[in-house]
């Protein structure tokens, strides 16, 4: 009791530091208690040390860059928001793969499962040697990962970058989605966008919505990655098309 009462007292703590802390108060109403609880495990895990402002800020999550354990340094905080009022079709990215059956229509359960989701959808594309952000933790709607950038600077998107080389960067693309479909996954919103140039090295993110071949709608989703990943190296000067990096992917 003693102890509990304890633990109270340092998470209130932590809670009116986190609150008054500048970069998080554009983003108080969102930080419910359980997602300052989950920040918190965090921290207490040793997982975060400090946390640092917003890197961007999407439709359903915020990336904070923050301080990580003594090896790690710098560190990618992903905040899912539980409230947000776009996860209609969510739950129709989790249809068919087994992984995540029996979700029912609970919001709450929907979100958290996307976030666990896209924790083992980066393990099993680091796996096949895809290069993602390293998943370092999950936490009920928290994400943390391997932060691209350097000196608190988040590396460009493809879409950003300047590419001297254009024809090697699509063998890599080409390559990473075929190692994706080879361990069953598709991304699903793959583009210039969710492709990160980082040392040198070209890296995926974004792995929520990525589905496995069991889901109804993978065929369609690889046929659409494949068409904005031609469409952005054709306006690059290269002659590619997107059936036809389909039918590669497909035959190797
Ligand atoms: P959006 O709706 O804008 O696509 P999202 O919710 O899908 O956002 P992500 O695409 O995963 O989230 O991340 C949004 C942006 O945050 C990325 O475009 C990238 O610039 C940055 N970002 C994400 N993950 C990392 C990371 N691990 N290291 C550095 N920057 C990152
Ligand atoms: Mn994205």
């Amino acid at each position: 009791d003693k102890v509990q009462r304890q633990r109270d007292r340092e998470f209130n703590e932590f809670r009116e530091r986190l609150k008054n802390t500048e970069q998080f108060k554009v983003e108080q109403s969102v930080f419910d208690d359980a997602t300052l609880a989950a920040l918190y495990k965090l921290v207490q895990d040793g997982y975060v040390r400090a946390f640092g402002g917003p890197i961007s800020s999407g439709k359903e999550a915020t990336v904070y860059s923050a301080l990580g354990d003594e090896e790690r340094g710098e560190v990618a905080v992903k905040v899912y928001r539980i409230n947000a009022s776009d996860f209609r079709d969510m739950r129709d990215y989790l249809v068919g793969d087994p992984r995540f059956e029996e979700l029912g229509g609970n919001k709450k359960r929907v979100v958290l499962a996307w976030v666990r989701k896209e924790f083992a959808n980066l393990k099993r594309a680091q796996k096949a040697g895809v290069r993602v952000p390293d998943p370092i933790a999950v936490q009920r709607n928290v994400l943390v990962m391997e932060f691209l950038g350097t000196d608190g600077e988040r590396a460009p998107t493809l879409d950003d970058a300047h590419l001297e080389n254009p024809e090697t960067a699509f063998e890599v693309v080409r390559e990473y989605m075929r190692r994706l479909y080879d361990v069953g996954l598709v991304h699903g919103d793959l583009s210039e966008y969710n492709i990160i140039v980082h040392d040198g090295e070209l890296c995926i993110i974004d792995l929520g919505q990525a589905v496995t071949i069991h889901h109804p709608n993978s065929g369609e989703f690889l046929t659409r990655d494949c068409a904005n990943v031609a469409s952005f190296f054709q306006r690059q000067g290269m002659d590619v098309r997107g059936d036809e990096l389909e039918a590669w992917i497909r035959e190797h």
